[in-house]
């Protein structure tokens, strides 16, 4: 047997390191919490459809669904009881043609939505998805050449008309999303050109060309009539081009920024948080990761709200503030159940 002498203490090392002594009991692992989840992190898209008494689920999207605007006092009326303060709007135009027009139209889609939610919830965050592939009769995202090319500085003009009709409509933000060259700059200048100099902009700045858009097709009608769009959205194997777009769209003057698919790309959300700590960051959790683990979920693969809270946690701690997905309502309703 050793004796212990109480200058010993000093003398030698405290012991094995124990990091499961934080983790006996929920209380401690609660308080040692790195990464939280709140309803007011997310953003929940909508989609937007023409005529009235509309509610029509997206079958690759279970528990989402294409909603006419009259439907929407209710989701607002929802949405704030769930804790969930802004939603990102995605519109089905009535007719389609090659130019988009009713993507400016005033009386559109989008617009009339911004406008009924605005009345309903006025402190509601309504941000405005600005892309011309759900109003082109070609489902590309902008203005095409003949040879069918999406024009870069041509299509500029009209997504700076479309924000400046959300934003008139009452938009609190507009989220460009077509990874054209300029288009944050563009929209800016359009705004403040207006006097719409409150009006935020929020950038999808890395947008990649993934495949998890499948169901997002699907709920958005908005699937080109041909080829891809490879040649503006970026190539899923690159991380430094990344770090590039948010720069540009930083200096062009971006309020916000976005990185998106989420699950594929934690990494580049890391990264953008690391480089850009100054802006807000949201990570857009799409469609086919939502469909992903609904499908798992419906039969009984997976228990989904362990893995949507893991998920979101997981997005979360990669550095985005923000969350864009289709599990708020589900995520805030398990997260007010736990307190
Ligand atoms: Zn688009």
């Amino acid at each position: 047997m050793t004796s212990f002498h109480p200058l010993d203490t000093l003398r030698t090392s405290p012991g094995p390191k124990r990091p499961r002594r934080l983790r006996r009991t929920a209380a401690l692992r609660d308080l040692v919490r790195e990464t939280t989840l709140d309803p007011a992190d997310f953003v929940y898209p909508l989609f937007v459809v023409p005529g009235d008494g509309v509610r029509k689920p997206i079958s690759s999207m279970p528990g989402v669904d294409q909603v006419s605007v009259d439907a929407l006092t209710s989701e607002a009326r929802e949405l704030a009881a769930l804790g969930v303060k802004a939603v990102l709007l995605f519109g089905i135009p009535a007719a389609k043609d090659a130019h988009g027009s009713e993507s400016y139209a005033d009386d559109g889609v989008v617009q009339s939505a911004t406008r009924a939610l605005k009345d309903a919830s006025p402190d509601l965050v309504v941000m405005t998805d600005v892309c011309m592939c759900e109003y082109t009769d070609h489902g590309h995202c902008g203005l095409l050449d003949e040879t069918g090319y999406v024009l870069n500085d041509e299509t500029l003009e009209t997504l700076a008309r479309i924000a400046v009709s959300h934003a008139e409509a009452g938009a609190d933000v507009v989220a460009p999303s077509g990874m054209i060259d300029g288009m944050v700059g563009a929209i800016r200048t359009a705004l403040d050109a207006e006097g719409l100099h409150g009006v935020a902009i929020l950038s999808y700045a890395v947008k990649y060309a993934s495949a998890f858009y499948g169901p997002f097709r699907e709920a958005a009608e908005g699937t080109p009539a041909f080829g891809d769009r490879r040649s503006h959205q970026m190539d899923p194997a690159n991380a430094r081009e990344a770090l590039r777009e948010v720069a540009l769209d930083v200096d062009e003057g971006a309020d916000a920024l976005m990185v998106k698919p989420a699950l594929g790309y934690l990494d580049v959300v890391s990264a953008v948080r690391e480089r850009f700590p100054e802006l807000p960051l949201a990570a857009y959790n799409v469609s086919g990761e939502y469909a992903m683990v609904k499908a798992a979920a419906a039969n009984d693969w997976l228990d989904e709200r362990a893995a949507v809270l893991e998920i979101l946690t997981g997005i979360r701690r990669a550095g985005a503030d923000l969350v864009v997905t289709y599990h708020a309502k589900d995520a805030a309703a398990w997260l007010q159940n736990e307190r």
